[in-house]
């Protein structure tokens, strides 16, 4: 598994939840052609079902559609995934409030909970075995040549250089390396940066009282607090929470013994789960949006956090990043069905125009909610809350959210 063949039709770089099911969708609806994936990580992903992955993604049914299609949803599914039915969002400073809930749409559930390691294990698992896929752990990309020019006709070959030292080409590279992307920066493709000035707190915890499958978020002048309720611990008791905080009130949370910050949360989440009596290690990380001001250059194309990486707020980054490998995906095939090279910049070009403008939107939204939450004037608390309270009385328009948060057509 480990020795990278020197070329492939096509290379990913980065097996994290975008890239290793890009590198499986890839791999099944283009059987004829071969696939490499280099991953830096020097071992395959590990799920360890006797503990709670602080790391989780809210998955839509989009999402779910995407696994489903390459074999893995039904392997999740029985292993541990949490189904939320119920959506509860609140103004801590005032009386907005939201509340969606799967029956108004006619579905089971609003979406899933579920750990990142399970699925990028699973995914890891299944792209090893299919036979058109070399999945290469422990690989970085050191240099990469892309083909000179970007007129049309030039289907020229990227060359890559390893860390190893072995050398690689490809007709198509696909970079999946996440928000710091090294294939981005080698490729000299700058980001518009922002830096959201706040930290987010993951961890899991257990409460007095049962979550009832309610995905729970607090908007706080600090920054949003989300409960997302798994079916870990006994008879759903244990949440997974994102706790984003201005970069002081979060060094100082991270501060706190285990006691002081169950008894912090249970006052930030308003006692609505009654006491949080307990909670794992805690991780924080800092908090940026980025978006590359383009998603691709000759032969090369930039997917999920290596295109964008967003405010984790309303939990949409990977479902981004799922659609991006959707719409890649199928422009690939569409341009192979003409006879046109894989690569080619219409293809790339094509790809961009499908997802840039989304993803845009969608970053502009959460600095928008950033800002608006986190703003102390009178007027504008009085406008989120009546926004909020106006929103939460149209039942259409509510079902239009709704439809949007799973990622489904209305
Ligand atoms: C706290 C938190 C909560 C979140 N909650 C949600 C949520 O509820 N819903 C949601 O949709 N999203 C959520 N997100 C966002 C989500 O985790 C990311 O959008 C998603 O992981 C991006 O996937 P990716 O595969 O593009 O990148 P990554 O997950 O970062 O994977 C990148 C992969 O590339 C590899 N790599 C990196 N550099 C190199 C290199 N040079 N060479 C080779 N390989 C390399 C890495 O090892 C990794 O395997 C959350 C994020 C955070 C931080």
């Amino acid at each position: 598994m480990n020795k990278p063949m020197p070329q492939a039709d096509i290379t990913i770089v980065g097996a994290g939840l975008v890239g290793a099911l890009l590198g499986l969708q890839l791999a099944r609806r283009l059987p004829d052609h071969s696939v490499q994936v280099l991953e830096a990580q020097p071992t395959l992903t590990q799920f360890n079902p006797s503990a709670v992955d602080p790391r989780v993604v809210a998955l839509t049914e989009h999402s779910v559609d995407l696994l489903q299609a390459v074999g893995v949803w039904g392997r999740l599914a029985s292993a541990r995934v949490s189904p939320y039915t119920k959506m509860d969002v609140w103004d801590a400073e005032g009386t907005g409030r939201i509340q969606f809930d799967a029956d108004s749409v006619e579905r089971e559930q609003l979406g899933f909970i579920v750990e990142n390691s399970l699925v990028v294990s699973e995914l890891q698992q299944a792209l090893s075995y299919q036979p058109n896929v070399q999945l290469c752990m422990g690989q970085r990309v050191k240099q990469l040549l892309l083909p000179e020019s970007d007129a049309e006709d030039n289907f020229g070959q990227v060359q890559l250089i390893l860390e190893s030292g072995e050398k690689s080409a490809t007709q198509l590279l696909l970079a999946a390396d996440g928000a710091h992307s090294s294939i981005r920066t080698l490729a000299g493709i700058d980001a518009r940066e922002s830096d959201c000035h706040q930290q987010g707190i993951v961890t899991t915890i257990t409460t007095e009282r049962p979550h009832g499958q309610v995905a729970r978020q607090r908007f706080m002048a600090t920054g949003p607090l989300a409960l997302l309720p798994l079916t870990t611990g006994a008879q759903g008791y244990q949440c997974s929470i994102v706790w984003s905080a201005d970069t002081d009130c979060a060094s100082n949370i991270m501060a706190l013994d285990d006691h002081a910050f169950c008894e912090a949360l249970t006052r930030a989440s308003e006692g609505c789960l009654g006491q949080v009596t307990h909670a794992d290690a805690r991780f924080s990380f800092p908090l940026w949006q980025r978006h590359a001001l383009t998603y691709y250059k000759p032969g090369l194309a930039l997917v999920g956090d290596a295109a964008h990486s967003i405010h984790p707020l309303a939990g949409q980054g990977v479902n981004l990043g799922l659609k991006d490998v959707g719409a890649l995906v199928g422009e690939i095939e569409r341009a192979l069905a003409r006879d046109l090279p894989l690569g080619c910049m219409a293809t790339l070009r094509r790809y961009q125009r499908a997802r840039r403008a989304d993803n845009r939107a969608t970053l502009g939204a959460m600095a928008g909610f950033q800002q608006l939450f986190g703003a102390d004037a009178h007027l504008l608390r009085w406008l989120r809350n009546e926004g909020l309270r106006q929103v939460d009385r149209q039942p259409l328009l509510k079902r239009f959210l709704i439809n949007k948060a799973m990622g489904v057509n209305s």
